[in-house]
């Protein structure tokens, strides 16, 4: 399945003379957006071909892994369980839109607590989940695995070939790791990570083929899911500007990154860049609920 590339016309670009095009991959499903389908592809394949009638995994309140395992799993007739990030989430999950879709496409959830979700990688967290839920193919969490790596290398294609530079927002660097090893001679990868944090480096080494890459660091905006008016008033106009739509967690940051660097002048004349929309746009809703909350303007939809 391939995405369609369009190009962003803007002044602050044109002036530099820096060509941007962005990879439309949160058209590619409506619930399973953009990398996730990606993610997930050779996963489904493996869990079928192993005869699994259950999928398994973990995610917070509005993780876009959740929703599209969900749904996956709905298309494909296979059950799905979500491990979810927060107890107090049992009693009002329903006022989640996230979680409310996806128990619309059949998955059954289990909250954890904070400390036990940061154990749920152990032997014995597993252990537990297998005598209460039974046999299920277990995909990590964020959904980042080989399999997931080699469905991200099919993001870019032959007609990519001639973009200097390849940009993706970075969680866990799985789709990153993938864009690196099918990225073509010549062409760096750059990620922008949607954290704090220097452990990614040596996650994304263990995916990596090669060594195109670099992290772009000073985007996260204090950390995972963080937000502040700025970040939300660039994400407005840029959607007024191209008609382009980014979430608040992932790709906004991205291109915000991407632009300010092009005011600093990062990009050489002539520069052609392609930065990947991942989608996460499902998201949007459930921010939106927090942001009233925090007295902060609302994204548009
Ligand atoms: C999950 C996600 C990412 C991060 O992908 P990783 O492979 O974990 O780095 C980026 N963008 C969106 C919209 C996502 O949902």
């Amino acid at each position: 399945m391939k995405s369609h590339n369009q190009q962003i016309d803007l002044p602050e670009l044109r002036e530099r003379g820096t060509t941007l095009f962005i990879k439309r991959e949160d058209e590619l499903h409506k619930h399973i957006s953009g990398n996730k389908f990606r993610k997930l592809k050779y996963n489904l394949i493996r869990a079928k071909k192993e005869g699994h009638s259950t999928l398994l995994t973990f995610g917070g309140a509005f993780s876009n892994h959740i929703l599209a395992t969900a749904r996956a799993g709905h298309e494909n007739g296979i059950g799905t369980i979500g491990i979810i990030r927060g107890e107090e989430l049992r009693k009002n999950w329903k006022d989640n839109p996230t979680l409310q879709l996806a128990a619309k496409f059949g998955m059954r959830f289990h909250f954890v607590s904070r400390d036990e979700y940061r154990r749920k990688s152990t032997a014995k967290f597993l252990r537990s989940l297998q005598i209460d839920f039974g046999d299920f193919y277990l995909l990590p969490e964020g959904g980042t695995n080989t399999l997931a790596i080699k469905g991200c290398e099919e993001i870019l294609t032959e007609n990519d070939a001639d973009f200097d530079i390849v940009c993706c927002a970075v969680g866990t660097g799985g789709t990153l790791a993938g864009l690196i090893n099918s990225a073509s001679r010549g062409q760096s990868v750059w990620g922008y990570p949607a954290l704090k944090g220097d452990f990614l480096k040596e996650d994304i080494r263990t995916f990596a083929i090669k060594d195109n890459w670099q992290l772009m660091t000073n985007y996260h905006f204090g950390g995972y899911a963080k937000m502040n008016r700025e970040l939300i008033d660039f994400i407005n106009n840029f959607n007024d500007r191209t008609g382009i739509a980014l979430d608040p967690i992932y790709t906004g940051k991205m291109l915000y990154g991407i632009l300010d660097q092009a005011k600093k002048g990062f990009f050489s004349e002539g520069t052609r860049i392609l930065a990947i929309h991942t989608g996460g746009l499902q998201g949007i809703k459930g921010m939106n609920l927090v942001l009233k909350k925090k007295k902060l303007p609302l994204l548009n939809i």
